[in-house]
């Protein structure tokens, strides 16, 4: 028996199956991240994108029911490896100066994929004449950017309250910008300034 042609429309209905199981996994995970997040803008801006993202859903609900199918996903190997990369991250990092840098990389990586899914498919709406769902789509996809910007501006001030915990807590980061700094001494095991940070030394 011949197979069945796979059409343009079969491909944009099972991507968006992709997609939306991609946003229903960010439903619960969002929470988690905002849980886990050291800084009050951080939190803010997971809480933030939670609401979004349940617009998101009902977008897509919108998007199933203009082509007639049931709102459905189907399983995403690519946000569910971001996602554990994010939990990974989350386990390792707990209590630790960079865990805010290592929540906003796993963020940021969401968006992207979000944006590429979302690009592809207005552009596939257009194509199969369905000028609703594109703009549709489009909304969603102008979100989804929006919020890796505010993510990128985020990541400037966080990754730097970071580095300079950071600073104060391994002084031998200091070394070459201290002179006079009192407990600086050349590594142990290296003997070189610029090792990885030994936490032990203390600046108070
Ligand atoms: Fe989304
Ligand atoms: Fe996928
Ligand atoms: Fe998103």
């Amino acid at each position: 028996m011949a197979k069945k042609p796979m059409l343009l429309s079969d491909l944009f209905h099972e991507t968006l199956k992709d997609i939306y199981f991609a946003e229903n996994r960010l439903l619960k995970t969002l929470p988690k991240m905002a849980k886990a997040a050291q800084s009050k803008d951080l939190q803010r801006a997971f809480t933030k994108h939670l609401r979004e993202t349940e617009g998101q859903v009902k977008r897509l609900d919108q998007v199933f029911r203009i082509i007639g199918k049931p709102a459905r996903g189907k399983t995403c190997a690519a946000i569910n490896g971001i996602t554990e990369e994010g939990a990974e991250i989350m386990k390792d990092f707990k209590g630790m100066p960079a865990l805010d840098a290592g929540l906003l990389a796993a963020a940021q990586a969401v968006e992207h994929y979000e944006m590429s899914r979302y690009g592809t498919l207005r552009t596939w709406a257009e194509e199969l004449g369905m000028p609703d769902a594109a703009k549709l789509l489009q909304t969603t996809l102008d979100e989804e950017k929006a919020t890796d910007s505010a993510l990128t501006k985020l990541a400037k001030s966080v990754v730097n309250v970071e580095a300079e915990q950071e600073l104060l807590s391994y002084p031998m980061f200091l070394a070459d910008k201290r002179d006079d700094l009192p407990d600086w001494r050349v590594c142990e095991q290296c003997n070189a300034n610029r090792c990885p940070p030994q936490p032990t030394v203390n600046l108070e």
